[in-house]
């Protein structure tokens, strides 16, 4: 469970974390119609706080609501000033943030397109999302029975509520077979991502990841490990991955805001490379966490002050 903390930024207001209802016909309750963030703040090493590409995640906020016809009650400047003042009000110094947009109620029917649109954002402290042993040493995946949402099924470039019972039900399928994620297969069969990250593949000192055309989140972080793997002088793919690919790659990881740089030591009870962490993940990981957290400043553009 979370810890609580203090208040809730909800529709231009602070309340109590208690005082943060939703009325019981709420149409997003129902329907799933609702669009969500996951940002990270991080503490850096000069002690400071900085939310981690704050204005990328809340432009992606308003795209998936453009997407799915929702118009939000609030500016994108509001929305961006609520997530760092969610931060100061609640004395986080890091933690996580969760802006939702979100349809309350009104009309019943499926169309109802006069209901009332909310928005809030939450914050709290979440460390590492699977573990700081993953980061370390990394995690075993499953290839998922449910395939990802065809690209025109869902809106995959959307990040919306409804859509996640999706990796819901792959990764409770993962964990209770014993794996700690899920990877997961678009229609065609070809990799997509994981419940709640992006994958990336190595094989022979050459980085690849689906490309945006495939049934994938465009992930924020999958954007600032492209970024630190050019700069690195590492070569970058962006293409369409097999399974077998998985299998035979020398290092698989994951990325995403929860996730961060998650390394992959095994697919499907087959050891990626020789199970343990690869070079190419170790250089990726140790330059965002640098960035994120530690002391390197060759991003700025990239971080908010709190
Ligand atoms: N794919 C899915 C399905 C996700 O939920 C997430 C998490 N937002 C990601 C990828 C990674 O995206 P990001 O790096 O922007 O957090």
């Amino acid at each position: 469970m979370i810890d609580k903390v203090k208040k809730i930024w909800l529709d231009g207001e602070f309340v109590e974390w208690q005082e943060a209802r939703v009325h019981a016909l709420a149409y997003t309750l129902h329907y799933g119609l609702g669009a969500f963030e996951g940002i990270r703040a991080y503490k850096r090493s000069d002690g400071t706080t900085h939310v981690f590409r704050l204005r990328e995640h809340i432009d992606r906020l308003f795209g998936s609501c453009k997407m799915c016809l929702i118009t939000p009650n609030v500016s994108r400047e509001r929305f961006l000033q609520a997530c760092v003042e969610t931060l100061r009000v609640n004395g986080m110094s890091e933690g996580y943030l969760r802006p939702l947009v979100y349809v309350g109620e009104g009309d019943m029917g499926i169309y109802a397109p006069n209901n009332p649109v909310h928005s809030l954002v939450a914050g709290w402290a979440w460390g590492a999302y699977l573990g700081d042993e993953a980061l370390r040493k990394g995690i075993r995946t499953k290839i998922s029975s449910f395939a990802r949402h065809h690209i025109n099924v869902g809106l995959v470039k959307a990040k919306l509520s409804g859509q996640y019972i999706n990796s819901v039900l792959a990764k409770r399928e993962a964990k209770l077979a014993g794996y700690d994620e899920a990877v997961m297969l678009d229609v065609n069969g070809y990799v997509s991502e994981g419940s709640g990250e992006n994958i990336f593949v190595v094989r022979n000192g050459i980085l690849h990841t689906p490309d945006l055309s495939c049934s994938i989140l465009e992930g924020i972080t999958r954007d600032s490990v492209l970024v630190i793997a050019r700069e690195l002088g590492i070569p970058v793919v962006e293409t369409r991955l097999t399974r077998d690919q998985l299998w035979l790659a020398d290092e698989v990881f994951f990325t995403g805001t929860a996730a961060e740089v998650t390394p992959v030591r095994e697919v499907d009870d087959r050891a990626i490379g020789d199970g343990a962490v690869g070079p190419v993940t170790k250089r990726i990981q140790s330059r965002f966490f640098d960035i994120t957290r530690g002391s390197d400043s060759s991003h700025s553009e990239w971080l908010t002050r709190v």
